[in-house]
């Protein structure tokens, strides 16, 4: 049974990719509307592969996923659309249009799904200044810093309102500044919306610092989960 409050449930994912590499085995994990979830583990251990099954860029080769009610699994390729518009999507390396503006690059994300003009000016530029970027609506990506860079891509994630935020190693291309802020802006936005946050990381200092729930994986299994957890080296 799925109960309302759980946004995502994942029940005996196991992930093998063509070449033979198993990559998650056995995987149970439930998370709630509105939590901030870290998860760790060592380089090549499945974080981003538990991810990427999450917005269906990866099937699992057994078990279920929900996310927001949808089978994930079973969803056909023409309807992935409709999960995505759920999600917001934050990678490492900020993956802005680097012809477009700041403004553009997020406005573009509503325009794709066909929002009405006086709709996008509102939602971009309220994104925008969720991210502290109002000032620099007119300025190209190669005219940022990395942390602004990635601050308007987290502000392309929200633009839609979201249900999930899923980031891949966000603060990976960052110095230990900037990757405060940029996990402070994704704290913020998760506490003042109640927007769920699953963050893929090995950044031991950002993990200590905010204490939120923290899920270890280790070679493609969970092997801890905290409710309020620190970087468990030990663990991983
Ligand atoms: P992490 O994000 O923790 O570094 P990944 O999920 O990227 O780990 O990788 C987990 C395992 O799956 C690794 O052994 C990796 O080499 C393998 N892997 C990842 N992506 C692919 C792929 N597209 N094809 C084959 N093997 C892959």
């Amino acid at each position: 049974m799925i109960l309302l409050s759980e946004l995502i449930t994942l029940t005996n994912v196991n992930k093998k990719y063509k070449n033979g590499v198993n990559a998650i085995y056995d995987l149970d994990l439930k998370i709630k509307k509105g939590e901030f979830v870290f998860v760790i583990g060592g380089s090549g251990s499945g974080k981003s592969t538990l991810i990427k099954m999450l917005y269906r860029e990866e099937k699992p080769t057994k078990g279920e996923i929900f996310v927001g009610g949808i089978n994930v699994v079973k969803l056909r390729n023409s309807r992935v659309y409709k999960l995505r518009r759920k999600l917001g999507i934050v990678f490492q390396d900020y993956r802005l249009l680097p012809k477009l503006t700041v403004y553009e690059n997020v406005a573009f994300a509503l325009e794709a799904i066909g929002a009405k003009s006086s709709e996008i000016r509102i939602k971009t530029l309220r994104a925008l200044e969720l991210v502290g970027l109002k000032g620099k609506t007119r300025n190209y990506p190669d005219e940022l810093s990395g942390g602004e860079q990635q601050r308007v891509a987290i502000a392309r994630a929200i633009v839609n309102d979201p249900k999930l935020i899923l980031c891949d190693e966000p603060t990976g291309n960052l110095d230990p500044k900037m990757s405060l802020e940029i996990v402070k802006v994704l704290d913020d936005i998760n506490k003042t919306t109640g927007t769920t946050v699953v963050m893929a990381t090995h950044d031991k200092e950002i993990v200590n610092k905010f204490k939120k729930r923290v899920i270890v994986i280790k070679e493609g299994r969970l092997v801890k989960d905290y409710e309020e957890g620190k970087y468990d080296n030990e663990a991983i």
